[in-house]
């Protein structure tokens, strides 16, 4: 097999949501995992859709998610530019090329022209109007217009758009690594413009010029660009490159979670979880989409869970870092329905890296936290607590807002467990468990269990009687990781100081 040169296409229109993610990690799975090469080249040719700050935000999202790119605007490359707006100048011989050769044709029609033939159609009892094989005869075009007209016309500076001639009657054939063979008739389809009247290519041309130049050898995108493949199919014939069509590999849409309809940008926060990796601010609206980097994912989870949405290994397995990922993944495994968007799914994914994650690593993150908090804590501090609290926890920031009491005295107690469980006695024997623990020279959580327990084997009382209130006395809460831990960690001075406090301020 020649080399493997796959491309990741966007279109710079607002943030890039999971499908589109998904569909860069398919590629650049796919081009890791044959050797070959992942480019990136942004699809701007519709400068009417473009927004402001959406090729910065898809290029630092891929860098988030860990996609690496072998060629793009950033990191340049042989067969650039990598962005349509810079190659303006590659396309319009390409669409001449075709007009002289019978393929295309020069088109005049107004909107009007174009509204006016959809309603005779409709009229006529044509539910869906085309402009095709039938309707071209009735417009202003070089097909039906003579010669000497076109030429007129066009040295008059009239605008006119680029249309493919799309044959009567014939059969074309594509084979889709995922979906198998795919068959259209061309009757059923219709004189797409190529080559629009600002000077810019449409998506159609721009793309397989494009794919051609950059010498694509695998086309793997979302499903919905399934009904374009054929038209593109034919343009590599007409441009005569039919040796040089790309395999094609269309991936199935993402649901929503309920299984109704396709996942859109739209959903975003409305349904509860975020749908962009990364935060998104719409430049016009000043709107925050949130994103899952923000939220507290990790770039590992979240690709972990978005290579299961139409791929899966054929083994139970469900952990694959990315290099496992690259080793393991193959297009023939890459199903052909839908797959639905699970969120817990997502969070599972993240509880099992966070657990994976060394307490370095853990504490370097919430570290980060801790000083936006304006908390200074000791590394090695940190660590143990991250230690404590990792088992417990989905997300980082979870280890703060659970375990503050880790760095800041309690400032409230839980009302339930003081109404349930401080009672009169408990004061008492708190104060009782103080004078014990502070004769106590090794602050170990076996030598804290050790006096805990026998205080209540000494005064007869079962563990519900002071266990419950000594948490509360320390934390603020009902639960957390093992107490005893948590006392040996912060340590004797803090652990009696808190434990007077409660007393005071529980009993006001
Ligand atoms: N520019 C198209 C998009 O926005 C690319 C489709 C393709 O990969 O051919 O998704």
């Amino acid at each position: 097999m020649s080399e493997v040169r796959v491309r990741f296409a966007p279109s710079p229109t607002g943030p890039l949501h999971i499908g589109g993610v998904r569909t860069a990690l398919y590629n650049y799975l796919f081009a890791k995992n044959t050797g070959g090469k992942m480019i990136l080249r942004i699809e701007d040719t519709d400068q009417n859709r473009l927004v402001d700050g959406a090729e910065e935000y898809l290029i630092d999202a891929l860098k988030w998610c860990g996609i690496k790119l072998d060629e793009s605007v950033v990191d340049g490359g042989d067969f650039g530019p990598y962005r349509q707006s810079d190659r303006k100048e590659i396309y319009l011989p390409y669409a001449e090329q075709l007009v002289r050769d019978g393929f295309a044709y020069y088109a005049f029609d107004t909107t009007e022209e174009l509204a006016e033939m959809r309603e005779r159609m409709k009229a006529a009892g044509v539910p869906s109007p085309q402009y095709n094989a039938v309707t071209r005869t009735t417009m202003q075009n070089s097909l039906s217009l003579s010669e000497t007209e076109v030429k007129k016309r066009i040295d008059a500076g009239d605008p006119y758009v680029i249309r493919i001639k799309m044959p009567r009657n014939e059969e074309v054939k594509l084979q889709d690594i995922i979906r198998g063979w795919v068959i259209v008739n061309t009757n059923n389809m219709d004189d797409k413009v190529i080559f629009k009247s600002d000077g810019m290519p449409t998506y159609h041309l721009a793309n397989v010029v494009d794919d051609y130049k950059m010498k694509i050898s695998h086309v793997i995108r979302g499903e919905e660009w399934l009904p374009s493949a054929p038209l593109h199919v034919l343009l590599y014939i007409y441009l005569g490159w039919e040796d040089k069509i790309p395999k094609f590999a269309h991936l199935p849409l993402i649901l929503k979670p309920d299984g109704n309809g396709k996942l859109s940008k739209r959903d975003g926060d409305r349904l509860g979880f975020p749908v962009f990796p990364t935060e998104w601010k719409n430049p016009e609206t000043g709107d925050i989409s949130s994103g899952y980097r923000e939220n507290g994912y990790l770039p590992e989870a979240f690709i972990n869970m978005l290579a299961f949405l139409g791929w899966n290994p054929g083994t139970p397995q469900e952990l694959f870092s990315m290099d496992e990922l690259c080793k393991s993944f193959s297009l023939e495994r890459v199903g052909k329905s839908a797959a639905k968007f699970d969120f817990d799914k997502t969070k599972w994914y993240n509880q099992q890296y966070l657990r994976s994650k060394s307490k370095e690593e853990l504490s370097k993150d919430l570290q980060e936290i801790l000083k936006q908090n304006g908390v200074d804590a000791n590394d090695d501090y940190v660590k143990k607590v991250c230690e404590q609290l990792k088992e417990r926890a989905t997300f980082i920031h979870e280890m703060w807002e659970e375990g503050q009491y880790y760095f800041i005295s309690p400032t409230t107690y839980d009302e339930k467990t003081i109404r349930k469980k401080w009672s009169k006695e408990t004061p008492r024997h708190l104060n009782n468990l103080k004078e014990k623990l502070v004769s106590l020279n090794n602050f170990s959580s076996e030598n804290i269990e050790n006096v805990f327990k026998a205080y209540l084997e000494e005064s007869k009382i079962g563990m519900g009687k002071l266990l419950p209130q000594f948490r509360l006395s320390l934390t603020g809460l009902a639960m957390g990781p093992s107490l005893f831990e948590i006392a040996s960690l912060i340590g004797k001075k803090e652990t009696l100081k808190r434990i007077e406090i409660a007393i005071i301020k529980i009993q006001q």
